[in-house]
């Protein structure tokens, strides 16, 4: 059976209305920018989760392997798969914790490299091995240093360590830990989480235990703090062109790999007095010239944006206007000639000497350039 995505004619429709363009160029250049930041010590881990935050994950960890990463991290089981079934080869860390012997299975199969975060999970881990045969599974031992989210605590990361290694099936290849406050200008809780985890791996170092990979670092980290780059960065949002925060623009040169466009379908004029959209958030006050774009917020464009957003005409900015529908909004073209139904708009993206970024859309809806 033929599925809806696979209809020539409809991919080619689809393109009729609204689109992302992925720039790999650019990807490529970001990955180049890291790994060169980076030096000979420490190597670069893709996080292509939550299909590589948007972009489209199979493309995306192609192009940053060959660029330069070596490693790939995904949150889930599948999105692992999803990536061995594109053959890909190159090692997965699955950062999400797995807790089904299932997933067991499906990590065995395909190869991919579980994060476990405490005695019980390792052994579900190993027993679950136990059924097949095989070497034995590199595993991530994942420590908690301050951000409470997934991990043992620091202080017993010792005994952690020797409980795993003491199981059957399972080898640890790494004990890493994940920043709270690493796009925060003030260091101090990312400090002291650096002293944690320096003092777990000296810990785990002194007592003889396997001998591990380190990492701790993810954009923020690997752009502003060298010191923490140990064996390998994971790095999610600066691969895409993004800075985690203003103060670390200065460190490199990125390029925003996506960017979102969509094609006027209507043109009018209206008089002062006309309200516009649901709602009426906006009246006109003069005679305006308006277009309605193939676009909205069931396509990802923030409802909070509506008469908050600017896009891209004939290199022109001009404004958003009246509350954004599901599929459409409505644009003040008031100011540029010679528009046609067909035309296309920039959301996202770069026209000339202008540019929208995903950041600029966090800012104006309160949330961070990651959501968006
Ligand atoms: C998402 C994630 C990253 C990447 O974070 P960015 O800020 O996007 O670089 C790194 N490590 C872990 C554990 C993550 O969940």
């Amino acid at each position: 059976m033929l599925s809806w995505d696979q209809t020539p004619a409809l991919a080619t429709m689809r393109r009729c209305r609204a689109w992302v363009e992925i720039d790999l160029g650019a990807l490529q250049h970001n990955v180049q920018q890291l790994t060169q930041h980076l030096g000979t010590k420490a190597a670069l881990m893709a996080v292509v989760k939550a299909d590589a935050y948007g972009h489209g994950a199979i493309a995306v960890a192609q192009t940053a392997l060959s660029s330069g990463a070596s490693w790939l991290g995904v949150a889930t089981v599948p999105e692992g798969v999803e990536l061995r079934e594109a053959g890909i080869d190159a090692p997965i860390l699955i950062m999400g914790a797995v807790n089904s012997a299932e997933e067991v299975g499906a990590i065995a199969r395909w190869q991919l490299q579980p994060t476990l975060v405490s005695p019980k999970q390792a052994l579900i881990f190993s027993e679950a091995l136990g059924q097949r045969s095989g070497s034995p599974l590199p595993v991530h031992l994942k420590i908690d240093t301050g951000m409470s989210r997934l991990g043992f605590d620091w202080s017993q990361a010792p005994e952690f360590v020797q409980f795993v290694q003491r199981l059957p099936h399972l080898q640890i290849a790494s004990v890493y830990s994940h920043l709270a406050t690493a796009d925060d200008p003030d260091s101090t809780v990312l400090r002291q989480q650096q002293q944690r985890y320096e003092t777990a791996i000296a810990q785990i170092a002194a007592q003889g235990l396997a001998h591990p990979q380190h990492h701790l670092a993810n954009s923020a980290a690997t752009l502003g703090y060298p010191d923490l780059h140990y064996d390998l960065v994971r790095v999610g949002l600066a691969l895409y062109g993004l800075y985690p925060a203003p103060h670390l623009q200065p460190t490199l040169l990125l390029k925003p790999v996506m960017q979102v466009k969509a094609r006027i379908t209507h043109l009018k004029t209206i008089q002062p007095g006309t309200g516009v959209s649901y709602g009426h958030s906006f009246v006109a006050t003069q005679p305006m010239q308006i277009a309605v774009v193939g676009i909205g917020y069931a396509d990802g464009v923030p409802r909070a944006l509506s008469n908050q957003m600017s896009v891209l005409v004939q290199g022109q900015r001009v404004a958003q206007i009246g509350a954004i529908t599901m599929d459409q909004m409505m644009i003040d073209v008031t100011q540029v000639p010679n528009l046609q139904e067909g035309s296309v708009v920039t959301l996202l993206g770069q026209e000339g000497s202008e540019t929208l970024t995903a950041d600029q859309w966090a800012t104006l809806t309160g949330t961070i350039s990651w959501e968006i």
